[in-house]
């Protein structure tokens, strides 16, 4: 099996790295809505300290704002949101999403 040898590090890589080495094939179907009602009553907000692409955006009127289109795919999201309903994930239509290049 590869990987980094016992006690060296992997090499750091930055947001921007990883983004480059990724590709998104977008379906029109999101395939995560967010209902921007629920998330009002929602103080700890953990989808937008969780989210590894950001996708989360606070609001100034108390609300979320949610793109879809660069979504990892990786549930956390779903996982750690509080509201039932607040979240409705499925994956994309078949040979859409992300895609993950070697490097
Ligand atoms: S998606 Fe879930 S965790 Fe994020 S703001 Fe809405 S209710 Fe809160
Ligand atoms: S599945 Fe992962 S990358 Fe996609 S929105 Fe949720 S936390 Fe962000």
């Amino acid at each position: 099996m590869s990987g980094a040898p016992t006690g060296e590090r992997w090499p750091e890589l930055s947001f921007e790295d990883l983004i480059a080495t990724t590709r998104f094939d977008i379906h029109e179907r999101a395939h995560i809505t967010v209902d921007d009602a629920i998330c009002a009553d929602c103080s700890t907000r953990e989808c937008v300290v969780a989210c590894p692409a950001n996708l989360f955006v606070p609001t100034s009127d108390g609300g979320i704002l949610f793109n879809y289109e660069q979504c990892f795919e990786c549930g956390t999201c779903y996982l750690l949101c509080n509201k039932e309903g607040a979240i409705t994930w499925t994956y994309p239509e078949g040979g859409h999403g992300v895609v993950f290049k070697r490097t």
